[in-house]
């Protein structure tokens, strides 16, 4: 695979500094039963690298400490890492809201008969990948069958509650272009989302999120081998929209890795950018217990043009609808 950050080292973004964390991105490990084109973590099957138990205590005790709203929950497929359960409950007992990065399929693994109980026994939020709601699109980017248990999974999630009118049990989606373009407006999108997958299958969810892919890993690699890596980089150049600087979601969140160090984002993460406190090479969660990180410089790049472009970009969605 073709390193990325090489081209985006010499960077012109400009200079972020933290706000207060709301939320905390933990990354459970790499493992997935999925190997998507676009994974901007190469996370897949054979994929070995997963949070101990021990971290996860130190992710509970962090939640306690610093007060954190939202714990969000990712991958690979988070659910695979052995303590995922337990966390979720701890984090739960004590008032946080646990969103999971679902990517559907995986609710068909075997062992995984039970997670959708799971999950809306425990209120907890979903955000699932869909990149289209078409078959090809969808199986051409996440793999052949993956539409069609997807499709299967939602129909089972919102046979529990999830995603209906009025329902507490959040059912995100996210797309995200197939190629090297912007994504569209979220907004006209999730009409025709919710026309499509409405009248096709029966299937309703709590809104659609758009993000613009990122430059790095899997999907940047590909773009290099293409000879598009400068044309997308000069395309997200070239949409930057300074409004979207103020909610980028690096000044609120905070990204731990499965082995609890931290990065201002995932994709900082993905490209071994960690966090810059006190001048040290990294800081696991553990050293922040009491500390305060609001006004600390975020480490940006060029990949940081990928959140700006357009719209805007984050896990959350776009940011300027
Ligand atoms: S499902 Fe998600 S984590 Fe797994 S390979 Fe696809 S994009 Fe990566
Ligand atoms: S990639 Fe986006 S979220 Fe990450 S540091 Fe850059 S602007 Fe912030």
């Amino acid at each position: 695979m073709h390193a990325t950050l090489p081209l985006m080292e010499i960077s012109d973004f400009p200079a972020l500094r933290r706000n207060r964390v709301d939320t905390l991105q933990v990354n459970l490990g790499y493992k997935c039963n999925q190997s998507c084109l676009h994974c901007h973590v190469n996370a897949g099957p054979t994929r070995t690298e997963a949070m101990s138990r021990e971290t996860v205590f130190e992710v509970i005790a962090y939640l306690k400490s610093a007060g954190i709203g939202t714990l969000d929950l990712t991958g690979g497929a988070p659910e695979l890492n052995p303590h995922f359960r337990l966390l979720v409950k701890a984090a739960r007992d004590i008032g946080v809201r646990v969103m999971d990065r679902c990517n559907l399929t995986i609710l068909h693994e075997p062992g995984q008969d039970d997670l959708a109980d799971f999950l809306r026994d425990n209120g907890v939020d979903i955000v699932a990948s869909l990149p289209c709601y078409l078959e090809d699109n969808v199986d051409r980017q996440r793999g052949k069958g993956v539409f069609d248990g997807s499709i299967r999974a939602l129909q089972l999630l919102n046979s529990k509650g999830y995603g209906k009118p009025d329902s507490p049990l959040k059912l995100s989606l996210v797309y995200n272009p197939q190629g090297p373009v912007l994504p569209p407006a979220q907004g006209p999108l999730e009409v025709d989302y919710r026309k499509h997958l409405g009248e096709k299958f029966g299937i309703a969810f709590s809104e659609l999120y758009v993000l613009t892919n990122m430059p790095i890993q899997r999907f940047g690699s590909t773009l290099i081998s293409k000879g598009n890596f400068a044309h997308y980089m000069d395309l997200l150049k070239n949409a930057y929209q300074p409004a979207n600087l103020q909610s980028v979601m690096c000044r609120s969140l905070l990204s731990v890795d499965y082995q609890g160090y931290l990065y201002d984002c995932d994709f900082n993460q993905m490209l071994g950018l960690p966090l810059q406190w006190k001048n040290k090479a990294r800081t696991h969660l553990r050293e922040l217990m009491g500390a305060d990180i609001a006004n600390n410089p975020i480490v940006v790049k060029d990949h940081c043009y990928g959140c700006t472009a357009g719209q805007g970009s984050s896990c959350g969605g776009a940011l300027a609808s």
